[in-house]
């Protein structure tokens, strides 16, 4: 399998001495979708302005399918297109010429640019705002712009920072579905977000960035596997004045109301197992809602024992 991404002991100190990054090792293989995740201030979007180059990295070897960016830097940058978090087109620009501007940074015939625009601004719903200059559009539709623009040259990775940050949710699902369709066509994706949803969704492998190192780096798969427990919140068709006696399931619950309690679930206890719990004991459920996103409990779990495990050092 070709790997897109290799990251070998890289640093970033800033010019005011900041370690930004201590020492970051990873790889992503061709096709991957891979989240890339980390409260604020954490360093990714300092890693990923070391893969575009707009960050000059202090040590460490980066390559993109397998060609050093330090000594490749053209190909290298024929490969990858890089949406950047802010954005950072020309507002007084119309939006074709935002396109087809950086067309022509790669060199490419008029013809094939002018192909190129049409179907990523089609895609993207922006054709119909093609002449309209950029600072009219609204902030949904700026984001989309940047990514139009980072595809234009259709590269075999795409990097993200945060593509839906201030994005609202009918927005941020059509771009996942978007993303999602460009990585099932081939393209290789990496994303920054602070959704953690969103990595749950989109990505297949994930790595967990704080402080300036890797703190777990995983399929998604097997990261939420790891997660043992699920609280749920149980709303009752049928008020109850206190909780049952659960013998030995392996849950515990505490009453909210007279209509509702919280339950906290071990993973080896199925659905069906669950509400087998309820039946038994005559509980009537007319709703039942996980009380906080999976991946949300398990990330704070994970930096809680890395935290530790660096304190005890
Ligand atoms: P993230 O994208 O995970 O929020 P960043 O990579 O933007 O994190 O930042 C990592 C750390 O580096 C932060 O503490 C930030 O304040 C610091 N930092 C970023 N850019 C600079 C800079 N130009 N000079 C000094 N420190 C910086």
């Amino acid at each position: 399998m070709t790997t897109a991404i290799a990251i070998k002991d890289l640093t970033k100190t800033y010019a005011n001495g900041f370690e930004a990054l201590k020492g970051i090792s990873l790889e992503v293989e061709q096709g991957d979708f891979f989240a890339l995740l980390g409260p604020n201030g954490a360093g990714k979007s300092t890693t990923i302005g070391v893969l575009s180059t707009l960050v000059k990295k202090s040590g460490g070897i980066v390559e993109i399918f397998g060609k050093n960016v330090d000594s490749h830097v053209y190909e290298t940058k024929l490969d990858l297109g890089v949406v950047p978090q802010e954005i950072n087109f020309s507002q007084f620009e119309r939006v074709k010429d935002i396109v087809m501007t950086q067309a022509g940074y790669y060199g490419m015939p008029r013809s094939l640019a002018a192909e190129r625009c049409e179907k990523y601004l089609r895609k993207l719903d922006l054709w119909d705002k093609r002449n309209d200059r950029s600072r009219t559009l609204s902030g949904g539709m700026k984001r989309r712009l940047m990514i139009a623009r980072a595809l234009v040259h259709e590269p075999k990775l795409l990097i993200l920072d945060e593509p839906t940050a201030g994005v609202d949710i009918e927005l941020r699902r059509s771009m996942w579905e978007f993303l999602t369709e460009l990585n099932e066509s081939g393209t290789t994706i990496i994303l920054t977000t602070h959704y953690l949803e969103e990595a749950e969704q989109l990505c297949r492998n994930i790595a967990i960035i704080d402080h300036g190192r890797i703190v777990e780096n995983t399929s998604m798969r097997a990261l939420l596997k790891a997660l043992d427990k699920q609280t749920y919140i149980v709303e009752l068709a049928t008020p109850i004045e206190s909780l049952p006696n659960w013998g030995d399931a392996p849950v515990s619950a505490t009453l909210i109301d007279a209509h509702s309690f919280e339950i906290t679930v071990a993973a080896t206890l199925t659905m069906s197992g669950l509400f087998k719990l309820f039946l038994d004991r005559s509980i009537q459920v007319s709703a039942l809602r996980s009380k906080s996103n999976r991946l949300e409990q398990l990330f704070l779990s994970r930096l809680d024992n890395a935290r530790g495990e660096s304190a005890d050092v």
